[in-house]
């Protein structure tokens, strides 16, 4: 014969349990980085610290040539930037860094970036530039 006061206690206990060990399903709100990856191609001379060194494997070589013969860096994978900041302090050139996103969304928008900057993330969200 089942004891049915055992099993309701049991349940109890269960269901408590797993709402404290299980957190409830609910979706991630969009995240939105404070900061943006700029990449200044002329300047990078493909020596692949930055890429070594990233965390998140953002980072890769592009198939175009710099004025300087190298094949610049870019962002393969810049929704999995996480703003560490690796690449900036690694790069011995100064060739990427991340900048601030307002500041830098304006500059974008007027077409005041310098010739040869990458910011890989508005290339993708910001399609159309401004001409000055
Ligand atoms: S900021 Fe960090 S995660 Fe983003 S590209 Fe640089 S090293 Fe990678
Ligand atoms: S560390 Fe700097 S110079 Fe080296 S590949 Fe990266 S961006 Fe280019």
């Amino acid at each position: 014969m089942v004891n049915t006061e055992w099993t309701l206690v049991r349940g109890f206990k269960e269901k408590t349990l797993m709402s404290v060990v299980r957190k409830p399903i609910t979706p991630k709100p969009p995240r939105t980085r404070e900061k943006v990856l700029v990449i200044l191609r002329e300047q990078c001379k493909q020596c692949m610290l930055c890429i070594e060194f990233c965390p998140k494997n953002v980072l890769c070589l592009t198939d175009i040539y710099n004025r300087k013969g190298y094949h610049p860096v870019t962002a393969c994978d810049i929704d999995a930037c996480v703003n560490c900041e690796f690449c900036e302090r690694i790069c011995p050139d100064m060739a990427i860094f991340l900048a601030d996103r307002k500041e830098a969304e304006r500059a974008y928008k007027e077409g005041a970036l310098e010739e040869g900057t990458e910011i890989p993330e508005f290339e993708r969200d910001i399609p159309e530039k401004e001409e000055k």
